[in-house]
């Protein structure tokens, strides 16, 4: 077992941190699941055990978002995030249809560069020439577009999306890194999808939520491993479904309901962001990456004002326990992931190193 003593802060972007809690019992799992003398990974998928999950699973996320009975339909699929950017254009977009895309960074452009093979794929806006240090906000949604597609949190870059466009074009959202994190209409969105590895469980299930009525109008002849509408009716289980992060996601979700459901874990997220992010302009050491406006509150991306003291506030970090901290390659510097799980003496922690390393600093320059 891990001690307490041990545990690391973990910051890491994603694969990431989960409740201790999801740990242990998925642990226990795969050993025996509930006394069953079976393990969790060796029972079959159609057993009465795994559809109670399956169910639960798809139940309490639709719960947890306010869209219970709303037209929605909640799937448990594989292939990642990644798999949507194609699924998306493949269920949506006409034959001689056209898609529109907000460009905030690495994740929508890759979706927009699988859309261009199926059709007309329009960029409404891009921060590309700004290396996405902000999300545009004066674009056009062409009305005859078949969908708008936006990307709610920029991972990689530490920008979120605090508003939304009102539009009568369906709305579709990778929201991998932010679901589940704050209290959105979530009835705006026609599609929402989610890889479960930040903020929702272990990688390998992907989270997609759908308007069942916005389905099988493209005209196109679609795959049926592809198809949407072939995994609403087989409940999720078209084929065999990656049991174990489904599971995993399902105490995640039992665990947010527990603390109180997306309203309270708000409001924990929003004291984890201020306090750091506070700290990141008070330093003069520091400056925050992103735009103020625009910044993460799940992904805080900053830099050194002189990145001479890399070593010296690389060590610092390291011996408090702080783990997975350095900036993606194509921002550099760090990115502190904060979601839902890391608590907020982690943030305290890291922040009391940067007021260290600030002290430490400061007397090396006289
Ligand atoms: C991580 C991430 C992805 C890619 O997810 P995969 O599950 O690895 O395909 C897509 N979009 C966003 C916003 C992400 O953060």
């Amino acid at each position: 077992m891990i001690t307490d003593t041990m545990k690391k802060h973990n910051y890491s972007a994603g694969p990431c941190i989960l409740p201790q809690e999801v740990f242990e019992k998925s642990a226990e799992a795969i050993l025996d699941y509930n006394n069953s003398g079976l393990s969790l990974l060796e029972i079959s998928h159609r057993s009465k055990e795994f559809i109670a999950i399956m169910e639960e699973a798809r139940a309490l996320a639709l719960d947890l978002l306010g869209l219970t009975g709303k037209g929605y339909q909640a799937l448990f699929l594989s292939g990642g995030a990644s798999l949507e950017f194609l699924m998306v254009p493949y269920n949506m977009m006409k034959v001689n249809g056209k898609a529109a895309y907000l460009d905030t960074g690495t994740w929508a452009h890759n979706a927009i560069v699988e859309a261009k093979a199926f059709g007309e794929t329009m960029v409404v806006a891009s921060s590309k020439n700004d290396n996405y240090t902000h999300i545009p906000k004066e674009f056009v949604i062409p009305a005859d577009a078949d969908y708008f597609h936006c990307t709610s949190n920029n991972t990689i870059f530490g920008t979120q999306m605090k508003s939304f466009p009102k539009t009568d074009v369906p709305m579709v959202c990778d929201m991998s890194s932010d679901i589940f994190s704050r209290v959105i209409d979530f009835t705006q969105f026609d599609l929402i999808y989610a890889g479960a590895q930040k903020n929702m469980g272990p990688a390998g299930t992907t989270l997609v939520i759908v308007k069942e009525e916005i389905l099988g109008k493209t005209g196109r002849a679609i795959p049926s491993i592809l198809d949407y509408q072939k995994h609403i009716k087989a409940e999720s289980m078209y084929n065999t479904p990656p049991v174990f992060p489904i599971y995993a996601s399902l105490l995640t979700l039992q665990w947010l309901k527990n603390q109180g459901g997306i309203a309270a874990i708000e409001k924990t997220n929003s004291a984890k962001a201020a306090l750091l992010y506070s700290e990141i302009d008070r330093n003069p050491y520091f400056r925050g990456a992103a735009n103020v406006e625009d910044r993460s509150f799940m992904n805080a991306t900053f830099l050194l004002e002189n990145e001479d003291h890399t070593p010296i506030f690389d060590t610092l970090w390291k011996e408090a326990g702080i783990s997975g901290i350095t900036g993606h390659r194509s921002v550099g510097g760090y990115r502190a992931s904060m979601y839902n799980a890391l608590p907020l003496e982690s943030v305290q922690v890291l922040v009391d190193v940067m007021q260290d390393f600030e002290r430490k600093v400061s007397g090396m320059n006289f």
